[in-house]
């Protein structure tokens, strides 16, 4: 299965018990060797989970994430431009965010289980599950680890990764590490050139069908 450049997929995340937190609409650059390529404008319309009474995530300690009711919300993706890079058969993404103007800010590497592609008749996306743990590398490819605390507060928990499954997750942040500090493929500026055309629509959330069965088949 390859997406059509130009198409809009949706980018899921789920927790580990199968919760659908999070849907983003995102529009296909490329899809080839080096991974499925993606595209999420400032003023992207997209869907993340939020207490009933609208708190989000971080607001609510840890402990008490299971006692309280979560809905999707709808929001507005705001701050900063990503172009996304999904890479299959790796647990992670690479999201290279760029200011309003187009300079770079930062690549964020994204620890997630690897994209699982899904297609139907007329929507597609990538499912996956977030794995707390983040690295965030500057322009210059100083980088430090992002939310140590929550991948850390997961292991042992049954919604998410055993202690052995948390030494892969930051296996693979370590083997990324290796190539950013190589500068190597996506650290070595691809794309750093990368314009969108001003014709393109924002990526539309569609009305229904963003929730479909997961094609997620390994959390970790
Ligand atoms: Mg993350």
């Amino acid at each position: 299965m390859t997406f059509a450049v130009g198409d809009d997929v949706l980018y899921r995340d789920y927790r580990g018990n199968g919760q659908l937190i999070g849907v983003m609409p995102q529009r296909v650059i490329a899809d080839d060797e080096r991974g499925i390529l993606t595209w999420r404008p400032i003023g992207t319309p997209w869907l993340f989970r939020r207490t009933a009474d609208g708190r989000d995530r971080r607001e609510i300690p840890f402990h008490a994430r299971h006692t309280v009711e979560w809905r999707l919300a709808s929001l507005t993706w705001t701050g900063l431009h990503v172009l996304h890079l999904f890479r299959p058969d790796h647990a992670h993404s690479v999201w290279s965010m760029f200011n309003p103007d187009f300079t770079l800010h930062c690549w964020y590497v994204n620890l997630e289980a690897p994209p699982a592609r899904w297609a139907d008749d007329d929507l597609a996306g990538v499912d996956t599950s977030d794995h707390a743990l983040d690295i965030v590398v500057m322009p210059d490819r100083q980088w430090q680890w992002k939310d140590e605390g929550e991948y850390l507060e997961r292991v042992g928990h049954p919604d998410y990764w055993t202690a052995d499954q948390a030494a892969d997750i930051r296996a693979e942040g370590e083997r990324v590490i290796k190539d950013i500090e190589a500068a190597a493929f996506p650290f070595d500026g691809a794309w750093l050139d990368f314009r969108p055309d001003p014709a393109w629509p924002v990526p539309a959330l569609p009305a229904t069908g963003w929730d479909r069965p997961s094609a997620i088949n390994e959390l970790i």
